[in-house]
């Protein structure tokens, strides 16, 4: 029993030294890439299926490895949430993105910019002041700033729900990220200060068996259509799935590889100018 024990024990101190050794050499990198501003954003397009207007863009991280090569935010989000860099990533990106789409938000008052934020972000009170700083030097509305905020969180509900609350109040979005892949309950949704839903990829990808992918892909449009929030659908590749999610909800949106790829933000203003139809 006792050697057993003894056995146990190790390996576990041997996991934990590799998780903080891990975690701790990202902490490195990362830190190394804020101090160099080596991270960058590029951007992708939301469109509105019915009248493929542009409705908004989503700011997406990328680290630039020493080569210039772009590092995936992939393989770097969870190292940062795992060590709490990704406040500072965060912050980061909202000053990069606020500065690169601040005129377009401006010229373009139905345009939003989403931000993917971490539990964290919300969690810590100076966040909001942060933001609210960046919208008044930047000239930008907080209704047209959506937070993204994913499924996966591990924060207590109630807790997250509360200081969604504060944000919401000072007039920014939120729209539950990767719908469909976390364990929340719809109860807490149901709760929470969310003008919008993103369907993950993965149900898109199941359109392609229209009996399968467009039954989940309809549940979610009613229960969107219950909640009163928009309906954004992720991962759309294809002109037939875009087609199918049109018929299912009219006032569905779309992101995806078919509309456009993330892009830097020259390439996004040159591809969709001020009221650009897709
Ligand atoms: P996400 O929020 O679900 O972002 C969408 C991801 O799907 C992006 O990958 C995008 O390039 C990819 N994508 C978009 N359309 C398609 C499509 O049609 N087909 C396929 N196969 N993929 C598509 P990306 O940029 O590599 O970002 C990956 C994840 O990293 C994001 O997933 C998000 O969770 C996280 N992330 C990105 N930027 C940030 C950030 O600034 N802060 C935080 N905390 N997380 C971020
Ligand atoms: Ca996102
Ligand atoms: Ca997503
Ligand atoms: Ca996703």
């Amino acid at each position: 029993v006792l050697a057993g024990g003894m056995t146990a024990g190790g390996c576990i101190g041997l996991w934990h030294a590799r998780l903080y050794g891990e975690s701790r050499s990202w902490r490195q990198k990362l830190q190394r890439a804020l101090d160099n501003n080596r991270l960058t954003v590029h951007y992708q397009p939301i469109i509105r299926l019915s009248d493929s207007t542009l409705c908004g863009a989503e700011a997406l991280v990328r680290l630039v490895d020493f080569d210039g090569t772009l590092i995936p935010p992939d393989q770097f989000i969870p190292a940062a949430e795992a060590s709490g860099v990704v406040e500072q990533i965060t912050r980061r990106v909202v000053k990069r993105a606020f500065s690169d789409m601040g005129p377009r938000l401006s010229a373009d008052r139905d345009f939003y910019l989403s931000i993917n934020v971490s539990s964290d972000d919300i969690l810590n009170r100076d966040f909001l002041g942060f933001l609210d700083n960046e919208t008044k030097a930047r000239g930008v509305s907080p209704g047209q700033v959506a937070l993204e905020l994913t499924e996966r969180s591990t924060a207590s509900p109630e807790r997250l729900t509360r200081a969604m609350e504060e944000f919401s109040r000072n007039g920014y979005q939120f729209l539950i990220d990767d719908f469909g892949t976390g364990y929340s309950s719809l109860s807490y949704i149901a709760r929470m200060p969310i003008s919008g839903i993103k369907i993950d990829r993965m149900f898109t990808q199941a359109l392609d068996q229209p009996s399968v992918g467009a039954v989940i892909v309809s549940k979610v449009c009613e229960l969107a259509a219950a909640l009163k929030v928009t309906l954004i659908c992720e991962g759309v590749e294809t002109k037939a799935q875009a087609t199918i999610l049109a018929n299912i909800y009219p006032d569905i949106c779309a992101q995806g590889f078919l509309i456009g790829r993330p892009m830097p933000v020259e390439r996004f203003s040159r591809t969709f100018p001020v009221a650009s139809r897709f």
